[in-house]
C-alpha cells in the first residue's frame, strides 16, 4: 500500500505525494486515507519538519473518492458509514489544524497541497482543508466538486467549508450544479489561492516564510462571519429562501441530493464549524442510503464508465478507426462528420450533390465559430478540425476508408444503392454502418456483400450533444464489426450500448410508448397539464406532449403509419392515431410549425393549446397524479423489460444507462430497472394489474417481473454483472 509517500527535504519542508499504483488517476480508498493520516501524524510529530506540501506524482493530482468503495461502505449500515465520513472529518481537520494549540492558535506547521492538473471531489476537499492551494497554469486541468452529478454531494467537508469560505451564493454553483473551472477561473473565483508556472518552488516558499497567522483558516479565527451572511442575516436570509424554491423548481424535489445539500448547508450555516461537519455528515449518510443515490451512482458513474471501457466488447484487437466515410451530409451525417472530426479521425463526407456536401461540412464549423466565441475552441483547433473534413460527391474518395456510417434518407432503395456504391470502393476489411432508425439492420445487410461486416450504429439527435449511441447487431453481424463500432464510439467520447435488432431497436421502442401514453391520455379527456407535469413531477426531462411536438407530429404520423402496415391486426394504438392525425391535419405539426400540442410565440412555448380541449373535452373526474405518472413511467418500463426478456437488450446495465443518456428516462432512478428494484418487484406487480385492469393489456406484467417476484429476487441482484435474460 503505496498511495501517498513521505519525503523530508533538506530545508525541512516534507512532501507527502499521492501516486495510486496501477490507475492513470488518483482516487481516495479507506486505505489511503488512513496512510495519509499516518503520514500527517508523523509530519506533526517529527521535529525536523518544518512544514509539509501535499502534491501527486501523476499529471493529474485527484479525480475524487473511489466511488466503488462508497459502494461497498453502504454494506456497513447506517452507522458504520457515520464513522466512516467521520473519520474522514477527523484526517482532514487535523491537517487544518495542522498541530496549532486549539486556544491561542498558534504552534502549527503549514500544510499546502500542489495541484498538477485536475483536482475533482475529494481531490478538491483535501486541498481545501490546507492552508494555502497552489495550481500549475495547466488550462486542461478541471477542478471542482462534481458529486451532485451522480447523485451525492461534497461529503467530505467541501460542503461546509466552501460555503463558509465563500459563501453560500457564491458557492452555489461549485455545489448544486458541480461546475467545474480549469486553475485560472478557480483561483478567480476564490476556490484555490495561486496558478503559477512552478508551484512547487512557490508552496516551499509559502510554508517556509508562513506565519501562525497564515494557518487559521477564517471559520477558525475570533468573530468570523459567514460571506453574504449566515440564514437569520438580512441579506442570507434572501439567498436562503430563493435557494430552496430555486432548487425545487429544477429538480421537482425528485432528486434527495439536492434537498439534503442544501439542508447540510442551512444547518450548518447556524452552527460552529465542527457540529456543521457533523451535520454535513449525518445529511451525507442520509444520502447514501437513500435507494436513489445508489442507483444513479451505480448507473451514471460505474456502469457507464465499465460500457465506455468496453464491458460488452468481443475479444478481438484493436479497430481504431482512422478514416471514416459518411454518406449522407443532412442532419444527421453533418453531426457524425463533425464528433469524427472533432475526436481526430479523417472524415469524408458524401451527398448526393456538392451543394449539400458543403453544406454538411458547414454545419461543424457553424459548431467551431460558436467554440470561438465562448472562447473553448482556438482558430488553430478549427482550422485542424475542418481540414480532417473532406466533402465531395466523390465515391473513390471513400478508398481507405476502414468505416462507413451511412445516414441518407430512410429508404431501403436508397440505402442499398449506397452501399452497393461504397463497397466498390473500401478495403474489403472496412466495416459498413448504417444510422436507420426505424429499418431492420438484418434486412438493410442484405444489400452488403459482407453482411457480417454490417451493423446499426445510431445516434440521436442533436449528435454533437446526445451522449448515447445505440450499436445495433443484425442477423449476421460478426464480433469485428461490433468491436469496431465500440472503439468508434469510445474514439468519439460517447457512451455505447449493444443491443440485437429488433423494431425501433431500444430507446425508440421505450419512448414511443411514452408518447403514446400522454396522447392517449389527451383522447381520454384528460387534462394535459396534469400529464405534462405528471410526467415532470417524477422526473422526466421533457413531458410527453411536448416531446412529440420537439419531434414533430408528422414523424408520428409516419411512424404510426409504418408501423401499422407492418403490424396488420395486431396494432395496437388506433386511440393514439386518431388524435395524432387530427393533429396533423389542422396543421398543428409541432414546434417547427409553431403550433402543436402547446402554442408557440416566436418559437418559444406559450402554454398547452386551448384548442385541444375543444375537439376533446376534459374529463370531468381526473385521475390521480400517481396514476398518471404510473402509466407515464410504466409504458417505459414495461417496453424496456420486454426487450430484455426477447433479447433485444443483453444487459440491464446497458437498459439503465441508455435510458437516462438516450431520453432522459428520470434520472433519480437510475433507469428503468433500477425504477422496478427501488419499488420492488411485488409492488410493480401489483401497478401492473391495476393498470391492466383499468386500460388493458398494455400493462401486462411481463413473465421475468413476475418470475422475480416469485423469487423474491431484483433485477440488479440476478442480472447485474451483465448477465442476458436468457442466460438466466
Ligand atoms: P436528412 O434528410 O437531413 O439527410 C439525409 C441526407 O442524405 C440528405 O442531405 C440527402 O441529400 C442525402 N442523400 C440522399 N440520398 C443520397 C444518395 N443517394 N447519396 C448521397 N447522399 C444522399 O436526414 P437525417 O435526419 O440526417 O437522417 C438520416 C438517417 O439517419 C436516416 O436513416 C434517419 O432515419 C436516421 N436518423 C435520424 C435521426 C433524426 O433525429 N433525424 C436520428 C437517428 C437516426
Amino acid at each position: 500500500m503505496t498511495d501517498f509517500t513521505y519525503d523530508l527535504g533538506a530545508d525541512g519542508v516534507a512532501t507527502i505525494t499521492w501516486d495510486v499504483v496501477a490507475k492513470s488517476m488518483n482516487v481516495m480508498s479507506t486505505e489511503g486515507l488512513i496512510l495519509l493520516d499516518q503520514l500527517i501524524d508523523q509530519a506533526l510529530a517529527d521535529e525536523a519538519c518544518k512544514g509539509v506540501i501535499i502534491t501527486s506524482a501523476k499529471k493529474d493530482f485527484a479525480g475524487g473518492m473511489d466511488l466503488n468503495v462508497i459502494a461497498q461502505m453502504r454494506a456497513g449500515g447506517a452507522q458504520a458509514m457515520f464513522d466512516g465520513v467521520m473519520q474522514l472529518h477527523g484526517v482532514l481537520r487535523k491537517i487544518e489544524r495542522a498541530g496549532m494549540d486549539p486556544k491561542t492558535l498558534k504552534g502549527g506547521k503549514p500544510i499546502v497541497t500542489v495541484l498538477p492538473g485536475t483536482a475533482l471531489g475529494i481531490g478538491l476537499e483535501l486541498p481545501l482543508a490546507t492552508h494555502r492551494i497552489f495550481a500549475a497554469d495547466n488550462p486542461k486541468a478541471k477542478i471542482g466538486l462534481p458529486e451532485i452529478m451522480v447523485g451525492i454531494f461534497p461529503g467530505g467537508g467541501g460542503t461546509t467549508r466552501l460555503v463558509r469560505k465563500m459563501g453560500a451564493m457564491a458557492a452555489a454553483p461549485f455545489l448544486l450544479e458541480g461546475k467545474l473551472s480549469n486553475p485560472k477561473a478557480a483561483k478567480a473565483a476564490g476556490l484555490i489561492d495561486e496558478v503559477c508556472e512552478d508551484p512547487m518552488a512557490a508552496a516551499r516558499d509559502w510554508v517556509l516564510s508562513a506565519k501562525d497567522g497564515d494557518l487559521v483558516k477564517p471559520w477558525d479565527a475570533k468573530g468570523y462571519k459567514m460571506p453574504g451572511g449566515a440564514p437569520y442575516h438580512p441579506a442570507g436570509f434572501m439567498t436562503f429562501l430563493g435557494a430552496s424554491a430555486m432548487v425545487h423548481g429544477k429538480t421537482m424535489g425528485v432528486y434527495p441530493a439536492a434537498k439534503a445539500l442544501l439542508s447540510a448547508v442551512y444547518e450548518g450555516a447556524l452552527v460552529p464549524f465542527d457540529t456543521a461537519l457533523k451535520i454535513e455528515a449525518r445529511w451525507f449518510t442520509n444520502l447514501l442510503l437513500n435507494p436513489s443515490s445508489s442507483a444513479m451512482i451505480r448507473s451514471l458513474f460505474i456502469n457507464k464508465e465499465a460500457l465506455e471501457k468496453g464491458a460488452n466488447r468481443p475479444q478481438v484487437e484493436d479497430q481504431s478507426v482512422n478514416k471514416v466515410g459518411i454518406l449522407g451530409a443532412g442532419m444527421m451525417g453533418a453531426g457524425i462528420a463533425y464528433v469524427s472530426a472533432n475526436a481526430g479521425i479523417e472524415v469524408v463526407l458524401i451527398d448526393a450533390s456538392q451543394e449539400a456536401a458543403d453544406r454538411g461540412k458547414s454545419y461543424s464549423t457553424g459548431i467551431l465559430d460558436k467554440g470561438i466565441q465562448r472562447k473553448k475552441v482556438t482558430e488553430e483547433k478549427k482550422a485542424e478540425v475542418l481540414a480532417r473534413i473532406t466533402a465531395t460527391t466523390d465515391y473513390a474518395a471513400l478508398e481507405g476508408c476502414d468505416l462507413i456510417v451511412e445516414a441518407v434518407f430512410e429508404d431501403p432503395g436508397v440505402k442499398a444503392e449506397v452501399t452497393a456504391k461504397a463497397e466498390a470502393v473500401i478495403p474489403e476489411t472496412a466495416i459498413f454502418a448504417t444510422n436507420t432508425s426505424t429499418l431492420p439492420i438484418s434486412h438493410l445487410a442484405k444489400a452488403s456483400k459482407r453482411p457480417e461486416q454490417f451493423i446499426g450504429i445510431h445516434f440521436f439527435s442533436p449528435v454533437d450533444k446526445m451522449l448515447l449511441v445505440e450499436i445495433i447487431k443484425g442477423a449476421q453481424t460478426g464480433d469485428v464489426a461490433v468491436a469496431k463500432a465500440l472503439d468508434f464510439v469510445r474514439a468519439i467520447r460517447k457512451t455505447p450500448i449493444v443491443v440485437n435488432d429488433a423494431r425501433f431497436f431500444y430507446a425508440n421502442r421505450c419512448i414511443i410508448p411514452y408518447i403514446n401514453e400522454g396522447i392517449r391520455m389527451v383522447a381520454e379527456g384528460v387534462n394535459p397539464v396534469l400529464v405534462e407535469n405528471a410526467a415532470k413531477l417524477v422526473g422526466m426531462p421533457l413531458g410527453p406532449l411536448q416531446l412529440v411536438d420537439e419531434t414533430s407530429i408528422d414523424l408520428g404520423v409516419k411512424i404510426a403509419k409504418a408501423t401499422k402496415a407492418a403490424m396488420g391486426d395486431a396494432y395496437p394504438d388506433g386511440a393514439v392515431d386518431e388524435v395524432v392525425f387530427w393533429m396533423a391535419d389542422q396543421g398543428r405539426l409541432g414546434k417547427k410549425a409553431d403550433a402543436g400540442f402547446y402554442s408557440y410565440a416566436g418559437g418559444k412555448r406559450a402554454g398547452l393549446w386551448a384548442g385541444l380541449a375543444d375537439q376533446y373535452p376534459r374529463a370531468e373526474e381526473q385521475p390521480e397524479l400517481t396514476e398518471v405518472q404510473h402509466r407515464l413511467l410504466m409504458a417505459q418500463v414495461l417496453e424496456a423489460v420486454r426487450a430484455f426478456e426477447q433479447g433485444v437488450l443483453t444487459d440491464i446495465r446497458e437498459g439503465d444507462v441508455g435510458a437516462i443518456l438516450g431520453w432522459g428516462f428520470a434520472p433519480w432512478s437510475g433507469g428503468p430497472f433500477a425504477w422496478l428494484d427501488i419499488i420492488g418487484a411485488p409492488r410493480a406487480v401489483e401497478i401492473c394489474e391495476a393498470l391492466e385492469a383499468a386500460y388493458g393489456p398494455r400493462f401486462n406484467a411481463p413473465a421475468l417481473l413476475r418470475d422475480i417476484v416469485e423469487k423474491g429476487d431484483s433485477f440488479y441482484a440476478r442480472f447485474g454483472g451483465g448477465q442476458a435474460a436468457a442466460a438466466a
